[in-house]
């Protein structure tokens, strides 16, 4: 079971990064409204997620870390509202890792907290905590050496964090998120309100305040495909992609597909070397996409990628024409 754990952990947990991507999202899964993430050697020693969500049930907290055990699962697949649904990564991270999960419900009158090291459950214990779930990682891949090897330092494993949790927080403009790291790399974004002004502003925070000045709004509709977001003027061009943020109902992806278009779009306007800044929403009937192709879920597979394709690279050429560019 350890091994099942641990095959299922090199495919869902490449790095750190990943790790905080599972605990954030689970955070937002339960409706969290503010999310700390705390980590200390690039979160090899240490990942820290709290949140003030629901929190688990003392007698549900060893069903979170058993495989397959997840609370989300609709009957529907194609309809999966929830950012996670596999129940798969608590236990893969519980397995590579010494984790603890602290927790208390909002009728709970006392928190409880559970233990897995290296896939060995710990016994439930009491626990003093708020409302809300506090899921601590410590020693990542301690037992999978193998994989240690593999990271790349602080500073890169630190940094990767923080882009995870820029990706996921600007779809979340709502809720307030801060990171501090034992490297100093902090980020804080505080909550802005639920409107389109509020989620630009969450974009703001995230790519620098004079970011909305420099973009101009993208709103584009194609067979059903809905396209929302920013994309910013040449002028305001980056020396790399890092800055191009793509969701797909509502969940962050990297994918080859959207950036290639962003590259057509803007091709005669910038140069080869120069990258627009782009945040892209696209809302589509979960039925004709799939974002299932990957257990890490970050990529995604459209069933009509030329549609996709060609309502990136119009709406935004449009745009940059309307705007005179
Ligand atoms: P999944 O998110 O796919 O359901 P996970 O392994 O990430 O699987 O989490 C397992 C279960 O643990 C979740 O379904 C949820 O019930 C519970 N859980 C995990 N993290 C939290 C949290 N921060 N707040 C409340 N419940 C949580
Ligand atoms: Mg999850």
């Amino acid at each position: 079971e350890t091994m099942i754990n641990q095959i299922a952990a090199g495919e869902v947990i490449e790095r750190p990064a990943s790790v905080v991507k599972e605990l954030v999202e689970n955070a937002l899964d339960a409706g969290a409204s503010k999310v700390e993430v705390v980590t200390s050697g690039g979160g090899l020693n240490l990942i820290r997620v709290t949140d003030d969500g629901f929190g688990i049930p003392e007698q549900e907290l060893a069903l979170a870390i058993a495989r397959h055990c997840t609370s989300k699962l609709t009957e529907d697949i194609n309809d999966i509202r929830s950012l996670g649904f596999r129940g798969e990564a608590l236990p893969s991270i519980g397995s590579v890792s010494r984790l603890s999960i602290r927790s208390r419900t909002a009728s709970g009158d006392s928190a409880a907290e559970i233990g897995i090291e290296g896939g060995r459950v710990l016994p439930v214990r009491p626990a003093a905590a708020n409302r809300g779930t506090t899921v601590e990682v410590r020693d990542l891949f301690f037992a999978t050496p193998a994989r240690l090897k593999f990271m790349k330092g602080e500073r890169a494993e630190s940094s990767a964090i923080s882009d995870i949790v820029k990706r996921i927080a600007i779809a979340f403009p709502t809720v307030r998120f801060t990171m501090a790291g034992s490297d100093r790399t902090t980020l804080e974004l505080p909550a802005t309100e639920d409107s389109a002004d509020g989620s630009l502003r969450r974009v703001a925070q995230v790519m620098g305040a004079d970011f909305p000045d420099n973009s101009i709004a993208i709103d584009a509709m194609r067979e059903g495909v809905h396209l929302t977001g920013h994309v910013s003027i040449p002028s305001f061009t980056r020396a790399n992609a890092l800055q191009q943020y793509a969701y797909v109902n509502g969940r962050p992806v990297r994918d080859k597909l959207i950036a290639g278009a962003i590259r057509g779009a803007f091709a005669d306007v910038l140069p080869r070397d120069r990258h627009a800044v782009t945040v892209l929403f696209l809302s589509l009937d979960p039925a004709i996409v799939d974002v299932n192709v990957h257990p890490a879920k970050a990529d995604v597979r459209f069933r009509d990628p030329g549609l996709v394709r060609g309502l990136i690279v119009g709406a935004i050429r449009q745009a940059l024409a309307d705007a005179g560019i």
